[in-house]
């Protein structure tokens, strides 16, 4: 048989170590702007295009190259940062693989423009797909500039593959921030679409800090210093009250490199335990300082992931550091005896003209109508009843009247007093021929034909909410209320970006919002069924859950929007249901296109039927 084995040629094996090296847009901000942190610059620029697909520029003042390390600078394995393995011990640098430029310009179009303090003439290089398309000199500034063009263009497969514009835009914001947040004394600017986004002069650690997360953010902030002989760990926790429903705040740094590391977020979890509410996240900026040589960094492409050779007692540091800061701002007393209390206006009033109230009238609202059509869209399942059109549903009642014996209906299993109704207008719509109970305030059960039904309150309640939700973003016809003073709520740019990737969509659901800051927003309405004082909450849930799973296209944006909102507004395990409630309740659910599964697909009820209980009595 003929040898088949054969070397694959440059340009394909550098497309295919691109595929490790650039998974998106963002990816290449991280190669570029790691490079000119290695360059020794202290301004770098970054400006990018739609998302970083049409374009990515990355400008340093940098030492930068001259015309032979120019051109040598896109071939695999090319490198000025190590010489020999052991360099890999004590890495001073970002880089040291000497494959991003070589990866980034085998599935782009890239421009190079660099020169040297020493030189008198720059190089320009441009490359398209591996192959060097021009070299010339030209006068250029000391530094480099690297301008990425058509990422991906000759991967169609991957260039579809990529996320909404909003999306790769969100990736890159990320990117910039852990390099920004690694190296406060480099000063950034950074473009989108020709508008600026962040002006970051250099600075110390804590006003970058700030400069990134918004200017409430100072008061946030708990400093953290420990020196010993293995680390020395410094940097700020935020202060466990202000612990978010989102875990965007979270920042490792070891030798100015972001990095993750679950077992090390464990131990911040566990130096926080006790001190804030479940389901919350604590946040933190905190850096590592350790010898080069007792960590490993080599352990994944895209370095995030590294090894200390001695995690356990880095872990104990770290948590007994953070406990003792916690400890120390625990201790000092919050009265202050300075302060005159009659100027202790809450501050979001403070410098506010005091206007007129405003009051909207429902000018469709007639006293005489019983149903009202109108509403019988509303999220807020206080809509008019009417009877389900489930195909066979009806059945389920059918000759409900002989087989209940009229005296159980006034049986009550709990003994509590009755004290919350989830739809508390038009009682008079609801059939209330059925009977219901409710068990351990968490099973509404009820009677069928043949037998009994037990449902889950809280899982029927979001399905019954997340249809209805889904249905008003879909017809667009949600119904908000105003809020007397537009509410102001503080967000950090990144928290904000998402926000306004969802605007819309929330607008469809009855949020109505004023204007839009880069660290705050106003919202002057919200839907009915929302409660003024839990809006802060509900914006950070869905903040929180659109930052975990981005979802990809405009319809599972709804989806999970809708998810979140039935989350987060559902009755409870916990909450007694009084009987109005309980009634509507089930008639809601039945007249649910799904009726079996929550949106989370759990079971939403169970049913029992009459020979089950026959068979139990044998
Ligand atoms: P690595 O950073 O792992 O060495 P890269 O492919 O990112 O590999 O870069 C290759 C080489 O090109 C670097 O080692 C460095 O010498 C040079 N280089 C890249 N970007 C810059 C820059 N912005 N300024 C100066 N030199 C650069
Ligand atoms: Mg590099």
């Amino acid at each position: 048989m003929a040898d088949i084995i054969r070397l694959l040629p440059d340009h394909v094996a550098n497309q295919i170590a691109a595929g490790e090296v650039v998974q998106r847009p963002s990816s290449v901000v991280k190669e570029l702007m790691e490079n000119a942190i290695d360059a020794g610059a202290t301004d770098i620029q970054l400006i990018i295009k739609d998302g970083g697909k049409t374009l990515i520029q990355v400008v340093d003042n940098g030492k930068g190259m001259s015309g032979t390390d120019a051109r040598l600078s896109f071939e695999r394995h090319a490198t000025s940062k190590i010489q020999k393995a052991e360099d890999l011990f004590n890495l001073n640098t970002k880089g040291f693989r000497g494959e991003a430029l070589a990866s980034i310009a085998a599935i782009a179009h890239v421009e190079m423009l660099t020169k040297t303090e020493e030189d008198e003439i720059g190089t320009k290089i441009k490359i398209e797909g591996s192959k060097i398309v021009t070299q010339e000199v030209v006068v250029a500034p000391k530094g480099t500039s690297m301008l990425v063009k058509n990422l991906f263009f000759n991967i169609p497969a991957r260039r579809n593959f990529l996320k909404s514009d909003q999306v790769e835009y969100r990736h890159i914001t990320d990117e910039f921030h852990r390099i920004a947040l690694a190296h406060p004394h480099v000063a950034f600017n950074f473009y989108n679409n020709g508008s600026d986004v962040f002006q970051l002069p250099a600075n110390d650690f804590r006003k970058r800090i700030v400069h990134i997360f918004g200017r409430k953010t100072d008061e946030k902030l708990v400093p953290v210093e420990e020196e010993t002989q293995v680390v020395k760990i410094s940097g700020y926790i935020q202060k466990p009250e202000f612990a978010k429903k989102s875990r965007g705040e979270q920042f490792f740094f070891a030798n100015n490199r972001f990095i993750k590391s679950p077992y090390l977020h464990h131990a911040i979890l566990g130096a926080f335990e006790g001190l804030i509410r479940p389901g919350t996240h604590p946040g933190y900026f905190l850096n590592l300082e350790v010898d080069p040589a007792t960590i490993d960094i080599n352990i994944h492409p895209t370095k995030t992931e590294v090894k200390f050779d001695d995690e356990h007692t880095l872990y104990a540091m770290l948590k007994s550091t953070v406990k003792h800061s916690l400890g120390q701002f625990n201790v000092v007393p919050a009265l202050d005896f300075e302060q005159d209390q009659n100027l202790d206006t809450p501050y979001s009033y403070k410098n506010k003209q005091v206007g007129v109230p405003q009051v909207v009238v429902d000018s469709s609202f007639n006293p005489f109508e019983t149903v009202k059509p109108s509403q019988s869209n509303a999220v807020s399942g206080g809509g008019s009843y009417t009877k389900p059109k489930v195909d066979g549903w009806e059945n389920l009642y059918a000759g409900l009247e002989t087989t209940v014996d009229s005296g159980v209906s006034h049986l009550e299993f709990e003994s509590e007093v009755v004290n919350s109704s989830i739809f508390d207008d038009e009682k008079e719509v609801v059939d209330h021929s059925t009977t219901t109970f409710q068990m351990r305030k968490k099973y509404i059960i009820t009677t069928i034909k043949s037998g009994m039904v037990v449902i889950n309150q809280s899982r029927a309640h979001q399905r019954v909410l997340y249809e209805n939700f889904l249905k008003n973003i879909t017809i667009k016809e949600a119904i908000s209320q105003q809020l007397l003073f537009p509410l102001t709520l503080s967000f950090s740019t990144g928290e904000i970006n998402i926000l306004k990737e969802i605007k819309d969509n929330l607008c469809t659901v009855g949020f109505v919002f004023g204007e839009i800051t880069e660290d705050g927003v106003e919202i002057s309405g919200v839907p009915v069924l929302v409660v003024e004082s839990e809006v802060q909450m509900i914006m950070e849930q869905l903040i929180s859950d659109f930052q975990q799973e981005v979802p990809g296209d405009s319809f599972s944006q709804s989806d999970m929007l809708a998810k979140t909102l039935a989350k987060t507004l559902s009755v409870k395990t916990g909450e007694t249901l009084d009987e109005f409630s309980q009634v509507k309740l089930v008639n809601d659910l039945f007249a649910c296109k799904e009726t079996t599964l929550s949106p989370f697909n759990k079971k939403v009820y169970i049913t029992i039927t009459e020979n089950d209980i026959e068979r139990k009595f044998i």
